[in-house]
């Protein structure tokens, strides 16, 4: 269990703690290396492999954000860019390819996927044992059933962030915003797994502020800028904002904000920034589960990261 990272708020109106999201990834990314560095001496370096598809501008800069951590760590990079037009049968060629190299311990295929090219069918060619996504049907099948398994990276940084503000998660009652299977399903699952009273919110509930106002815990999940307001907080609350949208300002510029209202650190007890909150963790949860996937591959226990 990480201690609390949390800091006093910048703006004097404000009263909730900022959860560092930059300083607590860089302490896992930190544990990783010494956990590279300790597989190193067993002879076994982890490896993940990334697959790019196409041009679009934020899932290069993702991409070679992913690479740098990874070589980073000490760990192995192969980067596989394929064109935009490239088929559905070459890249599962590919994907095959991957799935029997013995040096690549984890696959990552960058979202989104030209139309010709079925997600789900995607996903499920890569090999379980090396899906660091966590997106493979066994991997959240073993999440849902509560075995362990490769969990999905964002949804684990949000865990992580939850903890490091509470002291226990038992008994809370937590408001997921969105049912993706990508983000809010999975967070769902990973809090009823530590026994947190679980709503999960989607765009046809009803009220989303009443459930929001009962909720010590909220994960705002939606993709939709600024949706939670200031008042939908309950005083003391913890918020964990996993929204990336981005706007243009008044004055024309593009920024990135999150789900939740800036206000909302007015109300709630400690919240996550937008950027620099959940956005680090995830970067640094792929890594950890390439360490994972690595040792899973070779029957090593796996580091407590
Ligand atoms: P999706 O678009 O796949 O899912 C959004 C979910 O929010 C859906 O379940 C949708 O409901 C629900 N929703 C939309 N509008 C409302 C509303 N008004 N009230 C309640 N629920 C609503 O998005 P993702 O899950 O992929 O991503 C969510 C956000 O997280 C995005 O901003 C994304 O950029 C960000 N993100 C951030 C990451 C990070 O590293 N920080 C990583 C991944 C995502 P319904 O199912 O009914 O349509």
């Amino acid at each position: 269990m990480m201690p609390p990272e949390t800091s006093p708020r910048s703006s004097s109106a404000a009263t909730a703690r900022i959860i560092d999201g930059k300083a607590i990834a860089a302490g896992l990314r930190a544990r990783v290396a010494v956990a590279v560095r300790d597989l190193e001496a067993q002879h076994l370096r982890p490896g993940l492999a990334v697959v790019l598809i196409g041009e679009d501008p934020a899932s290069r800069v993702y991409v070679r954000a992913k690479s740098k951590a990874v070589l980073e760590a000490g760990m192995r990079a192969f980067d596989h860019h394929l064109p935009q037009d490239v088929s559905e049968a070459e890249l599962l060629a590919l994907i095959a390819r991957l799935n029997r190299d013995p040096d690549v311990h984890g696959i990552l295929v960058q979202l989104p996927l030209p139309p010709q090219c079925g997600v789900d069918k995607v996903i499920d060619a890569i090999d379980p044992a090396k899906d660091v996504d966590g997106f493979h049907p066994i991997n959240a099948g073993r999440l849902q059933r509560g075995l362990p398994g490769l969990v999905p990276c964002t949804p684990l940084g949000c865990l992580i962030l939850a903890r490091s503000a509470l002291p226990s998660l038992d008994g809370l009652e937590a408001l997921v915003i969105g049912r993706s299977n990508i983000v809010g399903k999975p967070v769902a699952q990973l809090l009823l797994a530590a026994n947190a009273t679980v709503t999960v919110a989607h765009s046809h509930t009803k009220d989303v502020p009443q459930l929001c106002r009962r909720a010590d815990l909220v994960v705002a999940a939606a993709g939709r800028p600024a949706m939670v307001h200031a008042d939908w907080i309950k005083p003391g609350a913890t918020v964990i904002d996993v929204g990336i949208n981005r706007i243009t300002g008044a004055d024309g510029r593009a920024r990135i904000v999150g789900d939740v209202a800036p206000e909302a650190a007015q109300i709630a007890g400690a919240i996550t920034p937008v950027p620099g909150g959940v956005g680090p963790m995830t970067i640094a949860c792929l890594l950890a589960n390439t360490v994972r996937a690595a040792c899973m591959q070779h029957d090593l226990p796996a580091p407590d990261l």
